[in-house]
């Protein structure tokens, strides 16, 4: 059975990692295409490194849940071939014991070279004093993480996977931020079942065949015992 995978920030935000933007339309404060624009980094890195930064710390701080760790056996499940596919930048579903992990908006734990394309563990402060352990070049390091006006990661692999699955699953994804948001009807189209596992009706609830409302921490687990105890029927 060849299931693929789309978790946003509704399964992070369970772990306390704080979610994309707040009811006031700021991120921390801060206007969205201020710390997560090349616009913005350009106009002043040092403002969005001190942003991801504190991003950084804070996954440092949290631990991964019961989803997080559910998602991880589906994966271990024999007869089960998984697409994990994450919108999220945080490394909660790696450390939740999930081995391959496709991060479409890239990684808040790597920084990524501007000279010289280098794509590197990150686990510290970045600076613009911050110096590239490949091309030894300075203020050249920016998270590695995709911003707005920039292609996501993955995504050929990530439709060639869709259209030919047997199942499509998004979980926490508000199905505002595209292209995610598009995968449910690229898997509508080719003839995919699709399921919908959120804590609230989403801009893409409509689209899905099947959805459920709940907790991720609850939702998720539940659902990985029914497709471990169904399979091969
Ligand atoms: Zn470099």
């Amino acid at each position: 059975m060849k299931i693929v995978l789309l978790t946003g920030a509704g399964i992070s935000a369970e772990s306390g990692v704080q979610t994309f933007r707040g009811s006031d339309g700021l991120w921390e404060g801060h206007r969205v295409e201020d710390v997560a624009s090349p616009e913005g980094f350009a106009r002043d890195p040092q403002l969005v490194h001190n942003f991801y930064n504190g991003r950084r710390k804070q996954v440092l701080e949290v631990s991964p849940n019961p989803a997080h760790l559910a998602l991880a056996k589906l994966a271990r499940t024999r007869g089960v071939e998984l697409m994990l596919v994450t919108q999220n930048i945080d490394d909660l579903h790696e450390r939740g014991g999930s081995e391959e992990v496709l991060h479409m908006h890239g990684e808040l734990l790597k920084a990524r070279c501007n000279d010289c394309g280098a794509v590197v563990p990150c686990r510290e402060d970045l600076s613009r004093a911050s110096i590239c352990p490949i091309c030894r070049g300075i203020d050249c390091m920016r998270p590695h993480v995709v911003w707005f006006g920039e292609i996501p990661f993955g995504l050929d692999e990530i439709s060639a996977a869709i259209s030919s699955a047997d199942l499509f699953v998004a979980i926490g994804t508000s199905g505002r931020v595209y292209p995610a948001a598009s995968f449910v009807s690229w898997a509508r189209r080719a003839g995919v079942r699709t399921l919908e596992l959120n804590l609230e009706v989403s801009d893409a609830t409509g689209v899905f065949h099947e959805s459920r409302r709940g907790r991720a921490g609850d939702l998720v687990p539940a659902w990985v015992e029914e497709v471990i105890a169904t399979k091969g029927h």
